[in-house]
């Protein structure tokens, strides 16, 4: 490995993701712990020694794609989901411990960088990402810039009045709150009783159970809602979806999904060219992504 190389680091609730990554987007060595999370002090080190090994050889910059609302001003983390780190700011801190530049964006938005530059987006001067996982995050692209504010897609309203949200959330009906994985484990739960999954919707569907088809395309049609709606307001073609429950479900969901999102598109160019496509990068695009983001760090 040569200092031309960086390193990207994909912080979850349940493990650090570190990949070094070469001009290329080639994820060169990679290292997964799980992440600490008893203490901010606790996880802090935890994200340097994850990195140190990797970094022994030398390298030109660190990204990080952190599952934070970051203020612009002063690169700081100002709430975290699942993990403890507020009011600091992880690129400063990594970057005086390592001697190297060091970026920091939510990562949601760097899964999105990861799949417009070398994924399902690449050469696309606006796009959607939408991340259906335990919960839905999403980034955008627009107008050839990945968008740096505070998108939190996932909380789109769907349903007025409808279920409630999952965590600190407190609204109703939003995206995350009925086409998510676990909007998905509820549905299981509907038609099989308490303890059936997402998992098992989606098997039952591949073998053709009109009952799981009919719960997957349900679910794809107010994902289709909310898809129309944020076309609507970004005047994408391309939305791409990724996520474990997203990419799984995606051949029940998506064709619900495009037909509902082609009925609310107001704008013609963007409702006939709307294409609903899945993630390439998978459980990659973090790192890619957090390692893109140093790259532009240097
Ligand atoms: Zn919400």
């Amino acid at each position: 490995m040569s200092a031309q190389n960086v390193i990207g680091v994909d912080l979850g609730g349940t493990k650090i993701l570190a990949g070094s990554m070469d001009g290329e987007g080639r994820v060169l060595d990679r290292r997964e712990v799980p992440t600490p999370t008893g203490s901010q002090a606790e996880l802090l080190e935890g994200i340097a020694t994850t990195i140190e090994p990797l970094a022994d050889a030398g390298i030109a910059a660190l990204g990080f794609g952190i599952p934070s609302v970051i203020d612009r001003a002063t690169g700081q983390a100002l709430g975290s989901n699942n993990i403890p780190l507020e009011g600091v700011s992880l690129g400063e801190l990594m970057s005086e411990r390592f001697g190297v530049p060091a970026a920091v964006e939510n990562d949601a938005s760097v899964a999105a960088l990861a799949e417009w530059r070398l994924g399902a987006g690449r050469g696309a001067e606006d796009m959607i990402m939408l991340t259906l996982g335990t919960g839905v995050g999403g980034g955008l692209v627009v107008g050839g810039a990945l968008f740096r504010g505070w998108a939190e897609l996932g909380h789109l309203v769907v349903v007025a009045d409808g279920p409630p949200c999952q965590g600190n959330c407190t609204g109703r009906g939003h995206l995350e709150g009925v086409a998510s994985g676990h909007a998905a484990d509820r549905a299981a739960e509907k038609l099989w009783g308490e303890g059936a999954t997402a998992e098992l919707l989606v098997g039952r569907a591949s073998e053709g159970d009109p009952a799981a088809l009919e719960a997957l395309s349900g679910i794809g049609h107010l994902l289709g809602a909310g898809i129309g709606s944020l076309v609507n307001i970004f005047g994408a073609e391309l939305v791409i979806i990724g996520g474990g429950f997203g990419i799984a479900a995606a051949e029940f969901l998506f064709p619900a999904a495009l037909e509902v999102a082609s009925r609310e598109v107001v704008l013609e160019p963007a409702r006939v060219g709307l294409r609903i496509v899945k993630a390439e990068l998978g459980s990659d695009a973090g790192v890619i992504g957090a390692g893109l983001l140093a790259f532009e760090a240097i």
